[in-house]
């Protein structure tokens, strides 16, 4: 079985594959635990990069860090 290549897993955690990309991706993670492993810690990575980018937008507009330390993050 042939494994979702990083930049594909890439494209797919962050919402930037096409429908057509989309397709064979999910199909293969639901087949396959350790894709899914992969994608779930890029996720993750992704999650706490989005979080400190939005931190630091916030300090940016407002001069202080955003109340409750940011731990959930809105979109813009
Ligand atoms: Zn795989």
């Amino acid at each position: 079985m042939e494994h979702v290549s990083e930049e594909d897993l890439e494209l797919y955690c962050l919402g930037r594959a096409t429908n057509e990309q989309l397709a064979p991706i999910e199909e293969h993670l639901l087949e396959c635990p350790e894709c899914l492993g992969r994608a779930e810690e890029l996720l993750a990575t992704i999650d706490t990069l989005r979080a400190a980018l939005w931190r630091l937008e916030w300090e940016e507009r407002h001069g202080r860090i955003p109340p409750g330390g940011g731990s959930s993050s809105p979109e813009p």
